[in-house]
C-alpha cells in the first residue's frame, strides 16, 4: 500500500527555515519585543520590495487585510464593491465587515477568475471599489478590469499569488492597494495567522497605519476609531526566512504544474488549467474540472489522496451572503464549475513519484 499523498504538506517547508526561525525567536523572546520592533519593521520593508512597492502594513490576518484596504480608501456604508463569485468567503467578508455591499460578478470560464466583461456589466454609481482576486496563484486580468472600469480604485486580493508576476510585475503591485495572507497554507505563510496590505500611496499607508492600530498616530492620540490588527515579531521573523526562499518555492510549484500536465495531457475527461500569456503562475492551487466529480473526490480521497475542492459552494450561494444575488443561476460559471473542480495535491516538495501515484489514482477514479 503507497502511502498517502496530502493535498499541502508544509513540515517540508518549515524543516528548511526551522533552525534559523528558531533562533531569531529565542533572540526575539530575550528581548521581550512582541509587537511591532524590528523584525516586523525589517520584513515590511523587505516585502515592500519584493511586491515593487513603498510601503507594506503587516496585519494580522489576510482577511482583515482586504477590510483595512478598502476601509483605507474610503469605502463606506452606501458603497457597492466588486467581487468574483469565485473565491474564498474572506473576500465578501472583508467588504461587508467594511460596511459595504459586496456585489458579485461571474468568472471567465477558462481562468476561473473574475471576468471584466462582467465587471463592466456590473458598474452602479455606487460602485467604490473593484477586488479582483488572484486566485488558484494566477493574476487575474487587472489591466482589463482597470479599462473598463477607469477611475474607479482595484484593490487586488493577493492571498493565494505572492510572487505571481507579469511582464515582470508583482502581485501586490498592481491595484491602487493590495491585500495578502500570510495563513499557513498559502505560497508565503506564517507561523500562525499573518496578514499585509502593499501600496505606492503615501496617504493610503498612513491611514493604514493608524487603521490598524487603534486609529492612532501617535501613541495614546486617537483620531478616529481604530481597530487592533498588528503583525507580530514571531510571524515577521517566520516569513523573512521563508521569504527569502519564496521564488524557489514558487519555481518548484511551476515545475510540478508542467509535470501534471505532461502526465494529464491524454487523459479524456479531464480539464487542465492554463497559464495567462506572459505570466509566472504561482500555482498555490492546481485545480482540474472533471465529469463525476463527487465520485472522483470520494474515490481519491479513499485511495489516500489528499484532493479537495476550492470552492464547494460559490459565495453567492452561501448562507451569509444569499441575499446579495438571486439565488442559483445568477452566475452561471462559477456554479458549474463548482460542481467540476478537483484541486489535486501541490506544495514545493511534492515528488513525482507522488505525482504518478496521484495521476494513477484520478484515473482509476475516472474509470466507471
Ligand atoms: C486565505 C484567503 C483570504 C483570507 O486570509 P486569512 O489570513 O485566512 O484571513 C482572503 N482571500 C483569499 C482569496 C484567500 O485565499
Amino acid at each position: 500500500m503507497n502511502q498517502p499523498v496530502p493535498l499541502v504538506d508544509l513540515r517540508a517547508q518549515m524543516a528548511e527555515v526551522k533552525d534559523a526561525v528558531g533562533a531569531d525567536i529565542l533572540q526575539a523572546l530575550e528581548t521581550a519585543g512582541f509587537i511591532g520592533g524590528p523584525q516586523v519593521s525589517a520584513f515590511e520593508a523587505e516585502y515592500a520590495d519584493y511586491v515593487g512597492v513603498k510601503h507594506c502594513v503587516g496585519v494580522g490576518n489576510g482577511t482583515d487585510a482586504v477590510e483595512f484596504a478598502l476601509r483605507a480608501l474610503g469605502v463606506d456604508r452606501d458603497d457597492e464593491v466588486i467581487v468574483p463569485a469565485n473565491t474564498f468567503i474572506a473576500t465578501a467578508e472583508a467588504v461587508r465587515r467594511a460596511g459595504a455591499t459586496p456585489v458579485f460578478v461571474d468568472v471567465d470560464d477558462e481562468s476561473l477568475l473574475v471576468s471584466p466583461l462582467e465587471v463592466s456589466k456590473a458598474l452602479t454609481r455606487r460602485t467604490k471599489a473593484i477586488v479582483p482576486v488572484h486566485l488558484y496563484g494566477r493574476l487575474a486580468d487587472v489591466e482589463a478590469i482597470a479599462h473598463v472600469a477607469p477611475g474607479i480604485p482595484v484593490v487586488e486580493d493577493a492571498a493565494q499569488s505572492q510572487g505571481a508576476r507579469r511582464d515582470g510585475r508583482v502581485s501586490g503591485s498592481f491595484g491602487r492597494v493590495a491585500a495578502t495572507s500570510f495563513y499557513p497554507g498559502k505560497n508565503l505563510g506564517a507561523a500562525g495567522d499573518a496578514g499585509a496590505v502593499t501600496t505606492d500611496d503615501d496617504e493610503m499607508a498612513r491611514r493604514l497605519r493608524s487603521l490598524t492600530n487603534h486609529g492612532s498616530a501617535k501613541k495614546y492620540v486617537h483620531d478616529e476609531l481604530g481597530f487592533n490588527s498588528r503583525l507580530d515579531a514571531v510571524q515577521a521573523i517566520a516569513l523573512r526566512h521563508k521569504l527569502r526562499r519564496l521564488d524557489a518555492w514558487n519555481a518548484a510549484r511551476r515545475s510540478i504544474a508542467e509535470r501534471y500536465h505532461e502526465m494529464l495531457s491524454g487523459v479524456e475527461d479531464v480539464r487542465l488549467p492554463e497559464t495567462g500569456v506572459g505570466d509566472a503562475h504561482v500555482w498555490h492551487l492546481y485545480v482540474v474540472r472533471v465529469p463525476h466529480r463527487d465520485t472522483v473526490l470520494e474515490r481519491l480521497n479513499a485511495a489516500g489522496i489528499g484532493a479537495a475542492l476550492h470552492y464547494p459552494v460559490p459565495v453567492h450561494l452561501t448562507a451569509p451572503f444569499a441575499a446579495c444575488a438571486d439565488g442559483p443561476g445568477s452566475f452561471p460559471v462559477a456554479e458549474q464549475a463548482a460542481g467540476e473542480i478537483l484541486s489535486l495535491p501541490m506544495y514545493p516538495h511534492l515528488t513525482p513519484a507522488q505525482q504518478e501515484q496521484v495521476v494513477d489514482a484520478l484515473v482509476a477514479a475516472l474509470a466507471s
